[in-house]
């Protein structure tokens, strides 16, 4: 608990209803989509970048820690209360605060819905390329804080590619203006990239400059099957290869596959090895050309099966078993540890092969998704955590796959983030010098260490 006096002070700032201690309400800020949980002491629920400023400067004159939180669904532990403390949940700054459809660029706060900010730029015929899929709930500052991507990356990168510049909040409650409102912008050392993938570890952000791309006239996907799966993988690297940049190239595996027919009743054919979903955008005639050679290069690397979508609606129905798929395979056991390991996409059939070799060697079903287009690896382990010997099993499955993926030539994360579930495994990344700057870094910005401790290093 917060001594009653820090609470009166934080109570005044945020209002009786935007301060919350009670043990249900703590709770609910206790979790986040990981497989851990920690209490908070209080949760505050700030309306302006002058509250938390103001925040901070009593958390920091209390070395109380700060967990700044959005929508929670970060799949790394990111936004738990490790060693207690203040969580600030930014869910009630969600105001669009400039939209500028001349300049293609918006003003928003950071508790903002990612997708209802595309609905509203969409109506003005534009749109925010980065698409995690969770994007129905997570907050744009959670999207910056994780420098989320979706199945979109393929083509348009990911969150840091798309913000011109933020506010944010220092742990002393300094507040800082970064970047501007222009598309060239390089006065000055980059401190808005500074903050993308930062995981809360460096300050509070509270407002962003979105960058906005016009709505493409035309899209079209292509659904495609395959015996083998080392078939799928090998065209994943011949589209990327042929000079085609598809807005998403995704591949998932049999087990996943059959999971998703199972639950959704969908026509997906369970006796495939591997289903490609594969996206491109633009003028139609160019469109066209794209789709008939990415069916000419998946036929010829021994596609069974290819649909093409002539319509929106056809389009919906062929993403559908995508978007369900986490779901699907969350519903299998108490526990799926999805991770997201990212190798070039030349590796992503040794990376696959290397996970089936692995779930065989430790006796575990995981299922393979990716966002293969990028080499994105989603490995799904089913488990139960209250099974110590097989949680054992799957654990040390997790650190074989971050090996293989460092071995590879790829990285333990492309879009989760470390949070505290990769951090035993940063110094496969990380080596002394970069920890150090990392350090001091952490140390120039929030000299008492109160910014998300525990996470990351
Ligand atoms: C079903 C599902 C699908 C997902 N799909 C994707 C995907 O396709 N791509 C992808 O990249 N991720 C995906 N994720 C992970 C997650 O949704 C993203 O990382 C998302 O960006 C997190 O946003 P959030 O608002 O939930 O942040 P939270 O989970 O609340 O926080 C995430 C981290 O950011 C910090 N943080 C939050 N807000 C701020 C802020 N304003 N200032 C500073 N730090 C802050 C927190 O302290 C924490 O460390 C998925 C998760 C789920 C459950």
């Amino acid at each position: 608990m917060v001594e009653e006096k820090i609470a009166k002070e934080l109570r005044a700032i945020a209002g009786g209803d935007g301060y919350l201690d009670s043990r249900e309400d703590l709770l609910n800020y206790s979790y986040d989509s990981s497989v851990d949980e920690a209490m908070p002491d209080a949760v505050v629920l700030p309306n302006s970048t002058e509250q938390i400023s103001k925040i901070m400067k009593i958390a920091d004159r209390e070395k109380i820690p700060v967990i700044a939180r959005g929508a929670g669904t970060n799949l790394s532990g990111g936004s738990i209360a490790v060693k207690g403390g203040i969580v600030i949940a930014l869910t009630r700054m969600n105001a669009i605060k400039e939209f500028s459809k001349e300049n293609r660029y918006a003003i928003v706060e950071a508790g903002l819905v990612n997708l209802d900010f595309q609905n509203y730029a969409m109506k003005q015929g534009l749109f925010f390329p980065p698409d995690p899929s969770s994007w129905a709930v997570a907050t744009i500052g959670g999207n910056i804080a994780e420098n989320a991507g979706g199945p979109r990356g393929v083509k348009y990168g990911v969150t840091r590619d798309w913000i011109l510049g933020l506010k944010a909040v220092l742990a002393d409650g300094t507040v800082i203006q970064t970047g501007g409102v222009t598309f060239k912008n390089v006065t000055g050392v980059d401190l808005t990239s500074l903050f993308c993938g930062s995981e809360g570890l460096l300050g509070i952000v509270t407002e962003a400059t979105l960058k906005l791309l016009p709505l493409p006239p035309f899209k079209q996907s292509l659904q495609v099957f395959y015996p083998k799966i080392d078939d799928a993988s090998k065209t994943v690297a011949r589209i990327i290869g042929s000079g085609i940049v598809p807005v998403a190239l995704e591949l998932m595996d049999r087990v996943v596959i059959n999971v998703v027919e199972d639950a959704k009743k969908i026509g997906l054919p369970k006796d495939v090895a591997a289903m490609l979903l594969v996206m491109v955008d633009g003028i139609e005639s160019e469109c066209r050309n794209q789709v008939r050679l990415i069916e000419q290069i998946c036929k010829e690397e021994g596609a069974s099966r290819v649909a093409i979508a002539e319509n929106e609606t056809q389009e919906e129905a062929l993403w559908l078993g995508r978007r369900s798929a986490l779901g699907c395979m969350s519903q299998l056991r108490p526990n799926c540890l999805l991770e997201d390991v990212t190798v070039p996409v030349s590796n992503l059939p040794v990376m696959i092969k290397g996970i089936y070799e692995i779930a065989t060697k430790y006796n575990l079903t995981i299922g393979v998704m990716a966002h293969a287009g990028d080499g994105n690896t989603h490995p799904m382990i089913v488990t139960d955590k209250r099974d110590k010997e097989e949680w054992e099993r799957a654990e040390k499955a997790i650190g074989d796959i971050f090996k293989l993926a460092v071995d590879l030539g790829g990285t333990l994360s492309g879009e989760h983030g470390v949070g505290i579930s990769k951090k035993p495994f940063m110094n496969l990344i990380y080596g002394e010098a970069e920890f150090r700057v990392l350090k001091d870094l952490k140390k120039v910005l929030d000299p008492n260490g109160i910014l998300n401790p525990g996470k990351i290093m």
